[in-house]
């Protein structure tokens, strides 16, 4: 053994009597005094890759921000109340904070959708142009403010797949009579085609599929639907997800909550979501190249794209569904007029931009 080692370990011995004389433990940080605990209820199921790591992230780095004030307890789906119940709970104070997607809550207000996709909306690029520089996060606050929320972009799953069918879909009669688990206003489209669509939260979804209760779903994107495992149970795989082209998730707070917070505390909040948002939108990116790969070469997966035919009528079914949302009320009206406003200008400038650049760098 060498002098130096020698030395070392009678450093950490030396530390490790030091902490216990102290009544701590060497691995517990030391938290400044008057912890406060905050509860966050969430729609995923505990560590699901992306979805439910996303919270524990974000209360871990708040945690660490604040140097232990803010102690947030992740909740999983239906621990502490169901996945689609986790909106009312932190309205009513049950829990102080939640972790899902916005469109859960349309049966509170349609223009709740516009926050996480609507079909034929934006990528992920696209919406956190208009959430933080076209007037998005001011509706967002307007909009949660009358259920006494406060929410942020915190997650952002990039292009979803269009989802696994447990038939081909080669013409648009294929659609019709089909069962397929589709959230949002995607779920309307598919309605508009003929297909019977329901919003199931993502832990009924393989049991769905695997009872026959339902023929078809969407989930997110391979690295998700490789962890979920709907290759056992569908063998076509479509892309691409023209209901969500980039799907934020958000982290609400209970609005009396968010107002006993220091304006520190506040700021540790709104950085870490948007820290997570950055995180989880590179993570997707990454993953699901080699999740895609995985589910082609070993689970024999068929992967198919709708065809132009099918495009043209989810196009035009998207823009009759997002038109009706529109007139359902004033609000919903004014959140879509500033989505569209800012899609046009994202796409205005997209077209002279990313879209040339990544058709010819295929192409050269
Ligand atoms: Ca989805």
């Amino acid at each position: 053994m060498t002098k130096n080692k020698i030395g070392r370990r009678h450093l950490l011995g030396g530390l490790a009597t030091g902490t216990a004389a102290l009544g701590m433990t060497a691995a517990a940080p030391a938290y400044a005094k008057g912890t406060r605990r905050l509860k966050m209820v969430t729609t995923w199921a505990k560590n699901f890759p992306g979805l439910g790591t996303a919270p524990e992230n974000i209360a871990k780095r708040v945690r660490e921000m604040t140097d232990g004030q803010i102690d947030i307890k992740i909740y999983a789906a239906g621990e502490l109340v169901s996945p689609f119940d986790s909106f009312d709970a932190v309205s009513t104070g049950t829990a102080d904070l939640y972790n899902g997607a916005e469109y859960y809550w349309q049966g509170k207000s349609t223009a709740f959708n516009f926050f996480t996709a609507v079909p034929f909306g934006m990528t992920a690029q696209e919406l956190t142009a208009w959430i933080n520089f076209g007037g998005g996060q001011e509706l967002w606050d307007t909009l949660s403010a009358k259920f006494n929320i406060r929410a942020f972009q915190s997650a952002n799953t990039g292009v979803q797949m269009g989802g696994w069918f447990n038939k081909e879909i080669n013409t648009l009669d294929d659609f019709k009579g089909l069962k397929i688990r589709m959230p949002g206003l995607g779920g309307e489209v598919m309605r508009k085609l003929g297909a019977a669509a329901v919003s199931l939260p993502g832990v009924e979804i393989f049991p769905s599929m695997k009872s026959g209760a339902i023929d078809a779903t969407e989930w997110v994107g391979p690295w998700n639907d490789l962890a979920s495992g709907f290759y056992q149970v569908a063998d076509y795989y479509y892309c691409p997800g023209f209901h969500e082209p980039g799907a934020g998730l958000s982290t609400g707070i209970n609005l009396d909550i968010w107002d006993s917070l220091t304006k520190s505390q506040q700021e540790i909040l709104r950085i870490a979501c948007q820290a997570e948002n950055e995180r989880t939108f590179s993570e997707y990116n990454y993953r699901n190249a080699a999740a895609l790969a995985t589910l082609i070469t070993r689970h024999n997966v068929q992967v198919r794209r709708f065809s132009p035919e099918i495009m043209r009528a989810l196009k035009k079914a998207s823009d009759d569904v997002l038109n009706e949302a529109a007139a359902r009320d004033p609000f919903t009206k004014k959140v879509y007029e500033s989505f569209k406003a800012s899609l046009e200008n994202s796409m205005r400038w997209g077209a002279q931009s990313e879209e040339p650049y990544t058709l010819s760098r295929r192409e050269v």
